[in-house]
């Protein structure tokens, strides 16, 4: 029986960050030996915004997501906590370049983005809702897929969510109630992406025992949240992640990795 080829991919990655400065080229080419077929570096400001577009343009492996962090729709409100430490940019100016790069079909992707009740405290929401909201509505209307940043937050993101039929929503490292997830997907059709250290996490699992079939994607985070805790991440490790999602269903893991690459391939089609 003839077999569609199918890959590994990684929808969340921060393939900009300095820990890669010395060996992006290696990091890539262990990522293609792995069997991965993409990658979906994902911006946070202007800067690593467009170095995610020159990865993409020097990387075929590289797929482009675009966004603000929700953090940083706080930088002209208040002072960020010391990991965020940005020179102030122009929100508005940053939403209006990722917008016309969307609707010339040149990214693959908007994010990351959302909410984050974890950094900030709730006196900033107002701003961080008013960026996601542009940024929802622009998934929309691009039909382009989201990638959602919900620390501490998740069922506000929901709600926000919920307000606009849009079913190409990727809730990234979910760490809410595996129920409201659950919910998620099945009234909105949304996605998850599990990261690569699920095999610590009895939440992650949960959702890969549990999540609707369709519903269900894999990520690194990297250069966070690596299997072993201390070390870097990079975009094989979702390898580790599909062999869980089979062991814990009782699968072969060539359905997983099929499974997964079906689900990418769904909801990335109009990038
Ligand atoms: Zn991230």
């Amino acid at each position: 029986m003839a077999r569609t080829e199918s890959f590994y991919v990684d929808v969340h990655a921060h393939l900009t960050h300095e820990k890669y400065s010395e060996d992006l080229a290696q990091v890539v080419a262990r990522a293609q030996e792995s069997g991965l077929g993409a990658i979906v570096v994902n911006g946070l400001d202007p800067q690593s915004n467009r170095e995610v577009i020159a990865l993409g343009k020097k990387y075929p492996l590289v797929k482009v997501a675009l966004g603000i962090y929700p953090v940083y729709a706080a930088i002209h409100e208040t002072t960020l906590p010391e990991p965020f430490a940005l020179a102030p940019f122009d929100l508005d100016a940053e939403i209006a370049f990722i917008s016309t790069l969307a609707r010339a079909k040149k990214i693959a992707a908007i994010g990351e983005c959302g909410l984050d009740g974890y950094w900030l405290p709730p006196e900033m929401l107002p701003c961080q809702e008013r960026v996601f909201a542009a940024f929802i509505a622009l998934a929309k209307e691009c039909d382009l897929p989201i990638i959602v940043h919900s620390r501490k937050l998740e069922a506000r993101c929901m709600e926000m969510l919920a307000q606009v039929a849009h079913t190409k929503v990727i809730f990234h490292c979910f760490s809410g109630k595996s129920n409201l997830a659950l919910q998620g997907a099945e009234r909105h059709g949304w996605h998850f992406s599990i990261p690569a250290n699920a095999h610590k996490n009895e939440g992650f699992q949960k959702l890969l025992r549990k999540l609707p079939e369709e519903c269900i994607l894999t990520e690194t985070d990297s250069p966070y949240l690596a299997p072993e805790a201390g070390a870097r991440n990079e975009p094989k490790n979702v390898c580790g992640t599909v062999k869980l999602l089979a062991d814990l269903r009782g699968w072969e893991e060539e359905r997983a990795r099929t499974l997964i690459w079906n689900n990418y391939q769904r909801i990335f089609s109009n990038g």
